[in-house]
């Protein structure tokens, strides 16, 4: 059977997951369409169970990695890969609670993460004269991870070549038997409701003017480092020479010359 290759848009793409959802696992359904979405996906609405004891991304925690923070923006900071730059200026974005999936936040706390997704934007276009590549993974909502938001500074015309691999990439990522293939065209308005809550998922934002989104329905298809992966082979980077760049005094040099440049877009004080 020919396999079905779709794009759709966002909002396609939530009522055709619920749809799947409601003939798969849903025994009685109610005529609400809110009840459907928070009550019916009990499968992925099992909470974690996992206690963050030594999480190194919650701020208040014992083990956060002080020495590659950056900056703090309200409910989010700003720190240094601790994997290696990929390009210079490569930042993570990261909550400062522990949050697992950006599809999980409130409106008002995308708002504050689309401000200072909008600063970044501008802080690589003025510092490096680069656009920006945002790319998050979420493969298993029960592992309880801390999402990160990569935040890469690339030019122009990697910026459209990456579109294009990433395009590529998740057209192939399924299994071979998957009839559900599809790729979410999120363009200007992000992951936020895009993807229902508590669903696996990866994520890439091109400048905040489009993105591509794939739920992630078998996570040994998609490796913690996927998006990572992806970036580095499109932009030729070898990764084992990135992650050479990570003794304590490189990760000083760093952090010190980004800390200069943001600077002039960070929070008053
Ligand atoms: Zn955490």
């Amino acid at each position: 059977m020919a396999r079905q290759e779709k794009m759709l848009s966002s909002s396609d793409y939530s009522q055709s997951l619920l749809s799947n959802l409601k003939k798969e696992q849903i025994s009685s359904i109610t005529d609400e369409p809110e009840k459907i979405s928070t009550d019916s996906l009990s499968q992925h609405k099992k909470k974690p169970q996992k206690p963050i004891i030594f999480c190194e991304h919650c701020l208040d925690n014992q083990s956060f990695l002080q020495n590659t923070l950056i900056a703090i923006e309200n409910s989010w900071h700003i720190s240094l890969p601790t994997s290696g730059p990929l390009t210079n200026g490569h930042i993570w974005l990261i909550p400062n609670e522990h949050i697992v999936a950006i599809t999980d936040i409130d409106d008002d706390e995308y708002e504050e993460l689309i401000n200072v997704k909008e600063k970044i934007v501008s802080f690589f276009k003025e510092s490096y004269g680069k656009e920006t590549i945002f790319a998050e993974i979420v493969r298993n909502i029960q592992e309880c991870k801390h999402v990160i938001i990569e935040c890469i500074p690339v030019n122009e015309e990697m910026n459209e070549s990456c579109y294009g691999t990433v395009m590529q990439e998740l057209n192939t990522a399924d299994d071979e038997w998957t009839d559900n293939k599809k790729i979410i065209l999120t363009r200007d308005q992000g992951i936020h409701g895009a993807v229902p809550p508590n669903f696996p998922y990866v994520f890439f934002d091109f400048s905040l003017k489009k993105g591509i989104a794939h739920v992630i329905e078998n996570p040994r298809r998609f490796k913690n480092d996927f998006v990572i992966n992806v970036l580095a082979e499109n932009l030729g980077i070898e990764l084992l020479y990135v992650r050479r760049k990570t003794s304590l005094s490189s990760i000083q040099l760093i952090r010190s010359e980004i800390e200069k440049k943001w600077i002039k877009f960070s929070l008053p004080s």
